[in-house]
């Protein structure tokens, strides 16, 4: 198969392209903000970004060529869940790295790229006021910047920067939330230029946000100014805050329902069942990421550190990790329950 040459999907609509994408997954509340479709477009004309996906003059300007859909994790949607396949499970800490948790994913990511496995990887930093900014790692120099490790809990435009690497690299890593495992994989099916994507890391999750409406929320009804912030966190239901002064907010989750988007509400993949190797903080102590490796070259890659000894390596709690995938599927149901369903549970 050429690069760029795919196997046209089957429409559902008498519509371009980007007009059944809209209608099957946007208007359908699908959609989980990957952004592979804005990346893939071969005109540009998707947008991403802190706001919904949209094609501003689609009608007009979409091109008619698929690429959208056949990228899209949530076209013909059937939910992946569970624990996934692995080769092994390690709790783990960088001695070298700081980062949300034990900082595995860029113990990983490092050492991929000392032994030569990739060139660049695609990470997510930050702004003052904890906006998602893409990074490219080229050294590993660049991973000692506390603001390009850790978690921000908002939507990141990491697969059209994947799509730039691509062209550039032959030996591109990935670290994005499952649902982005999933586009990254679609991607790899659909068009070989993406078999240059050799690591695709994928984060546990539960659920993301918009920043717009994160910030605004924590402000108006927490009075916290993410400017102020020097860590946000998810543990044990609860969503914390920390500032430089070592004071903390911390309140429920649950409190957020109302602005977690509503493709968050249908994804049951807790532990990106896709992904090469999945960390994340549920299954270990606090200052430890849980690793799941599962393919070959993750395998080599936690070798190498063991071997080397840059991380402190523990028995992690997989009950816990499996209780979350559990929760997870159980919190979204697939199809969504409607409103009378609910009510009857209740009562
Ligand atoms: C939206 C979201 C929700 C999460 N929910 C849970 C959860 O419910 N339970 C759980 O156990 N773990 C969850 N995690 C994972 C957890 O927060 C840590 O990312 C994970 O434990 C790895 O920690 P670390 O110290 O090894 O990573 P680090 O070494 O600090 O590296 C963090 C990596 O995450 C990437 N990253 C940060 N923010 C984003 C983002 N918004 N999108 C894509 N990539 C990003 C960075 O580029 C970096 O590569 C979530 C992560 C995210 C992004």
């Amino acid at each position: 198969m050429q690069e760029w040459q795919f196997v046209m999907p089957e429409k559902k609509h008498k519509k371009k392209f980007f007009g059944n994408l809209k209608a099957e997954v946007i208007d359908a509340k699908l959609c989980c903000h990957c952004a592979a479709c804005s990346a893939i477009c071969p005109v540009y004309g998707i947008t991403a970004g802190d706001k919904p996906i949209e094609f501003p003059n689609w009608v007009k300007d979409c091109v008619d060529c698929g690429a959208c859909v056949k990228v899209c994790p949530r076209w013909e949607y059937k939910p992946l869940n569970g624990v996934g396949n692995y080769v092994e499970v390690i709790s783990a800490k960088s001695k070298r790295f700081k980062g949300q948790d034990g900082a595995m994913v860029t113990e990983i990511t490092a050492t991929a790229l000392e032994m030569g496995l990739i060139e660049k990887a695609i990470f997510v930093s930050r702004d003052e006021d904890w906006r998602t900014k893409i990074v490219t790692i080229r050294d590993v120099s660049q991973l000692y910047d506390r603001k390009v490790t850790g978690t921000k809990y908002c939507y990141a435009d990491s697969i059209p920067a994947l799509k730039e690497a691509i062209l550039s690299s032959k030996a591109v890593g990935f670290v994005g939330t499952p649902c982005m495992v999933s586009a990254v994989r679609k991607m790899q099916n659909s068009f070989k230029k993406f078999e240059r994507v050799k690591l695709v890391i994928g984060l546990f999750c539960t659920e993301n946000f918009y920043h717009h409406q994160l910030s605004e929320f924590l402000l108006k009804h927490k009075n916290v100014d993410l400017m102020k912030a020097t860590k946000t966190d998810i543990k044990k239901g609860k969503f914390i805050v920390r500032f430089v002064d070592g004071s903390r907010v911390s309140f429920p989750v649950k409190e957020l329902e109302e602005i977690i988007p509503s493709g968050c509400k249908v994804c049951q993949d807790f532990s990106a069942v896709e992904s090469d190797v999945s960390v994340g903080s549920v299954g270990s102590e606090s200052g430890f990421s849980t690793v799941l490796v599962r393919t070959e070259i993750a395998k080599a890659i936690v070798d190498k550190i063991r071997e080397r000894g840059t991380a402190e390596i523990k028995e992690p709690d997989m009950g816990a990790v499996q209780k979350l995938c559990d929760y997870k599927i159980k919190i979204h149901p697939y199809p969504p329950k409607k409103k009378e369903e609910k009510k009857e549970e209740k009562s």
